[in-house]
C-alpha cells in the first residue's frame, strides 16, 4: 500500500490523481491534501477519502475547513499557509507526494518533501524550472525518486527504461502546437482570453492552458527535461505533433527512436508515476490504431511563438535566468487572464524582464525567492 499526499488536490491534476486512487484503493491510500481556497472541493474530498491531514493556503478557507471537520466530527488535522503546505508535504505516514500545485509556490513544499525522504510524483514543472539544480541535488542527497507526471517527461522516462543515458542521442519532446498553430502575428494580436483557453486536445488548469497556447509550456518542459534527464539543450528537440498520440520520444546513437504512445489522458502518466515500477490496468481509453487517420509532425514556428525561443535562451543562460523567465511568465499570464495586457504582450514583457534583471547572482533558495518577487513587483507595478 503506497501512502500519498497531494499538494494541489483540487486542480486538474489533483482531481485526476484522486480518480486513480479511487480505482486502486488496495494499492493507494490518501493521507494528506492541500489547496489554496477551493473549500467546497476540499469538503467533498474529506467526505470521500477521510484524509488524516489537510492544509489550506488561504486563511479564511482554513477556518471554514477546520469548522467543517469539527462539525462532522472528523479526525482530520487542518493546517494553514505555507507552513501547512510544508507539513502535508513531509508527513511521516506518507511515501509519495504528488506535487500538483500550479506555479513556483510549489518550490518550498517540494524541497520539504524531498528532505523528509518522500518520493515525488512531479507535475509542478515550475519548481524544476526555477530551482532544478537545487531540487535534483537534494533528491540525490536524500535518495528519493523524482517520477515525472508531465506526459512528455513520463513518456521519456518510460523510453529510457533498460537503456543507457550515455547512448542517448537526443530527446524529442512533442507538442500539440495549441489552439493557434499555423497562425501569424496579425491573428495573435486579436486573441482573447476565451480563445486562448480552448485547448484542442487536453483539459487543464487555466495557467497551463495559456502556456500551451504561447508554447511557453513547451519551453518550461525543455528546462524540466534538462534537469530530469541531464542532457544538453542542443540535445532536446521540440516537434509539433498535433494529434498528441506520441507523448515524446528518445533517439539513441544508432538512430533507433523509441516513442511512448497513449490516449491524451493525464490519468495514464499519473498512474504510471504512482505505481512505478509496477504497471496497473488503466481506466483511460485505449488507443485504437484503426481510428487514427494521420500522425503528423512539424517544426515549431519560434518566430511567431517567441516564448519557446526565450525559454531555450533562459535555460542556456542558466543561473537565475529561468527564474526570471518563469516569474515574468506567471505574472503575465495572470495579467492576461485578468485582461490587463494583450496576448502579444506576454512574450514582450518576459523578454523585457530577461534583459532587465541581473541573473548572474549565486543560485540559492533565497536569491530565487528574491528574484521572483522583484520581477513580479516590477510587472504588476508597470502593467497592472
Ligand atoms: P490547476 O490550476 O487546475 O490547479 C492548481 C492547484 O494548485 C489547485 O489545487 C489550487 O488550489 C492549488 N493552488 C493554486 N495556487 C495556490 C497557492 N498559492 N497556494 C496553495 N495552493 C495553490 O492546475 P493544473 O492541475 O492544471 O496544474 C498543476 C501543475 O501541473 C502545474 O504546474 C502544471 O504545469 C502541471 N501540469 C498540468 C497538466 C494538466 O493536464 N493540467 C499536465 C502536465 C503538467 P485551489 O483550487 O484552492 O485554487
Ligand atoms: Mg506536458
Amino acid at each position: 500500500m503506497k501512502k500519498i499526499s497531494i499538494l494541489g488536490a483540487t486542480g486538474s491534476i489533483g482531481i485526476q490523481t484522486l480518480d486513480v486512487i479511487r480505482c486502486y484503493k488496495e494499492n493507494f491510500q490518501l493521507i494528506g491534501v492541500t489547496a489554496n481556497s477551493s473549500v467546497e472541493k476540499i469538503k467533498e474530498i474529506i467526505d470521500e477519502f477521510k484524509p488524516m491531514y489537510v492544509a489550506m493556503n488561504d486563511e479564511s478557507s482554513y477556518y471554514q475547513i477546520n469548522n467543517y471537520c469539527t462539525e462532522k466530527k472528523y479526525n482530520t488535522e487542518v493546517f494553514v499557509g505555507m507552513e501547512g503546505l510544508k507539513k502535508v508535504a513531509s508527513l511521516k505516514e506518507v511515501d509519495t507526494v504528488v506535487t500538483s500545485v500550479v506555479g513556483m509556490i510549489g518550490l518550498e513544499p517540494t524541497l520539504e518533501a524531498i528532505r523528509a525522504g518522500k518520493d515525488i510524483a512531479l507535475a509542478n514543472k515550475e519548481t524544476l524550472v526555477v530551482a532544478g539544480e537545487i531540487v535534483m541535488k537534494e533528491a540525490n542527497k536524500y535518495g528519493v525518486k523524482i517520477l515525472p507526471v508531465d506526459s512528455e517527461h513520463n513518456a521519456i522516462f518510460q523510453c529510457l527504461q533498460g537503456n543507457k543515458l550515455e547512448e542517448l542521442d537526443k530527446i524529442i519532446l512533442t507538442a500539440s502546437g495549441g489552439p493557434f498553430r499555423g497562425k501569424n502575428n496579425d491573428f495573435l494580436k486579436k486573441v482573447t482570453v476565451e480563445d486562448a483557453l480552448k485547448h484542442p486536445n487536453w483539459s487543464m488548469g487555466k495557467k497551463i492552458t495559456i502556456d500551451s497556447s504561447t508554447l511557453m509550456n513547451k519551453g518550461l518542459e525543455v528546462i524540466e527535461a534538462y534537469w530530469l534527464f541531464g542532457c544538453s539543450y542542443d540535445d532536446i528537440e521540440v516537434v509539433i505533433h498535433p494529434q498528441s498520440v506520441i507523448h515524446s520520444m528518445v533517439q539513441y546513437k544508432d538512430g533507433s527512436v523509441i516513442a511512448q504512445l497513449g490516449s491524451p489522458d493525464m490519468r495514464l502518466p499519473i498512474q504510471h508515476a504512482l505505481s512505478y515500477p509496477m504497471r496497473l490496468k488503466n481506466i483511460a481509453k485505449k488507443l485504437n490504431f484503426y481510428e487514427m487517420n494521420d500522425l503528423s509532425f512539424e517544426k515549431p514556428d519560434i518566430k511567431t511563438f517567441k516564448c519557446l525561443k526565450l525559454a531555450y535562451e533562459a535555460g542556456r543562460a542558466g543561473k537565475l535566468m529561468p527564474c526570471i523567465l518563469n516569474a515574468a511568465n506567471e505574472a503575465c499570464v495572470d495579467l492576461f487572464l485578468n485582461k490587463k495586457i494583450t496576448y502579444l504582450q506576454i512574450p514582450e514583457i518576459i523578454e523585457e524582464c530577461m534583459r532587465k534583471f541581473d541573473y548572474l547572482k549565486t543560485v540559492t533558495i533565497e536569491s530565487i525567492l528574491e528574484t521572483d518577487t522583484s520581477v513580479r513587483n516590477y510587472i504588476y507595478g508597470k502593467y497592472n
